[in-house]
């Protein structure tokens, strides 16, 4: 499925192993490009074992089973920056690659009304299989390709995950057009938050329109664990549910981005104590980024 370009090394043999699974999708870019893209929700496709998981296939269609739009920018801007991507194959629905192992939401019976009725009766040996198949590959693949490039490269990989929010949600209609979310390393969210705020006609929400502090999500086991800069990115999907739509907003994130990343602050190694379950909502403008908690 990958050529990898560096063939030696227990990193490799890692790699190697999981990219072999099916259930990841990945985009070839430079090991030393400092910076991967991730997508969580990239897919609404489903193994054929599993059929459409009882659902009619409208529902397959919305943001229940998928990011929309969130594939096409995320293979877009690591185009443009020579970056490798790495993606899901299969719907959120099957289990969530961006919750924990042990997180209560990682299959969904119940989604924004929708009950999912392939998921009713799974029960742990069941979602332990769904585990083993669909989710540890993608953790481990996103896990072995930020230190294969954290070597290539001599200094820690960035990671960029891409995300989209539905326009609508519960009734409210959702201002923003792009939103940052992140924990408690500013670094990377910090940055691009600024570089966005350039753009009037932008409306960028600060950990909006949800909380970026998730115990176990991807973003957690790789960044806040690992202390690697990272942001999580989210667009509006109304903005990117065409080609056209998700190709003109890359364009617009690359510049701002490639920014943010010229920050000498993310190249380093760095750790920050995780505000999950504090209720601790900082936002940029209270906080002095130059000054960050480190902890180790
Ligand atoms: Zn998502």
């Amino acid at each position: 499925m990958t050529r990898l370009s560096r063939p030696h090394g227990p990193t490799n043999d890692l790699l190697r192993a999981d990219m072999i699974s099916d259930a990841v999708e990945y985009q070839e870019g430079r090991r030393d490009a400092g910076v991967l893209f991730l997508c969580d929700h990239a897919s609404n496709a489903l193994p054929a074992e599993y059929g459409s998981l009882g659902l009619p296939p409208a529902e397959l269609e919305r943001h229940i089973a998928f990011d929309i739009g969130a594939a096409d920018v995320t293979r877009a801007l690591a185009r443009r920056f020579n970056a490798p991507a790495l993606l899901t194959r299969y719907s959120r629905l099957l289990i969530d690659p961006n919750r924990g192992a042990d997180d209560p939401t990682l299959v969904m019976r119940l989604s924004d009304g929708a009950v999912i009725p392939g998921n009713r009766h799974a029960d742990a040996a069941e979602i332990a299989r769904r585990v083993e198949q669909y989710w540890r590959p993608y953790r481990n693949a996103a896990a072995a390709l930020v230190a294969d490039m954290t070597t290539a490269a001599d200094r820690p990989a960035a990671i960029v995950s891409l995300h989209s929010f539905t326009p609508v949600w519960r009734g409210n209609q959702r201002p923003w057009q792009i939103g940052l979310l992140w924990d408690s390393d500013p670094r990377l969210a910090g940055e691009l938050l600024r570089e966005l705020q350039r753009d009037p006609e932008l409306r960028v929400g600060d950990n909006e329109p949800y909380d970026g502090a998730l115990v176990g999500d991807t973003m957690y086991q790789l960044g806040t664990r690992q202390g690697h800069a990272h942001v999580l990115i989210e667009v509006r999907q109304d903005l990117i549910d065409t080609p056209a739509g998700a190709e003109a907003w890359a364009g617009k994130l690359t510049q701002p981005l490639a920014n943010a990343l010229a920050n000498d602050k993310i190249a380093s190694i760095e750790f920050f104590e995780s505000r999950a379950g504090t209720g601790r909502r900082p936002t940029l403008q209270t906080r002095d980024v130059s000054t960050p908690g480190r902890i180790a």
